[in-house]
């Protein structure tokens, strides 16, 4: 099972706050070994109400990039079409409900996943 800080948690809700009512995006990288998501990677994107969307030039080619964030200001936890498409790349993917005040962390397909944190 993945790991992600409390501490990280915190960060991402603070960040999310910030950019509403806009999308928040940003990226997830840590140690691949022991599970641990350990730091935030932020990437230059374009985020609106009702999107994010990040080029794809700007994410670095090795396996640095563990996951993908994003926030839904107004949605529910949960991954829409778009948002399941983007996943394909990421084996984790977390979705950061403001509305909802709640997280959802999702596999590759889409998934449901637990995620322990610590
Ligand atoms: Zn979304």
């Amino acid at each position: 099972m993945w790991k992600l800080k409390q501490t990280l948690l915190e960060d991402l809700f603070e960040a999310s706050n910030k950019y509403y009512p806009d999308e928040f995006m940003c990226f997830l990288s840590g140690n691949k070994k022991t599970k641990t998501i350990e730091e935030i990677v932020f990437l230059p994107n374009n985020s609106g109400n009702n999107f994010a969307s990040i080029w794809e030039g700007v994410i670095p080619l090795d396996d640095t990039i563990l996951g993908s964030v994003h926030s839904h200001p107004t949605g529910r936890a949960s991954p829409s079409s778009a948002d399941k498409h983007f996943f394909l790349k990421y084996e984790l993917n977390l979705i950061i409900s403001l509305s909802e005040n709640k997280i959802g962390f999702f596999d590759n397909t889409g998934k449901q996943i637990d995620v322990e944190i610590l």
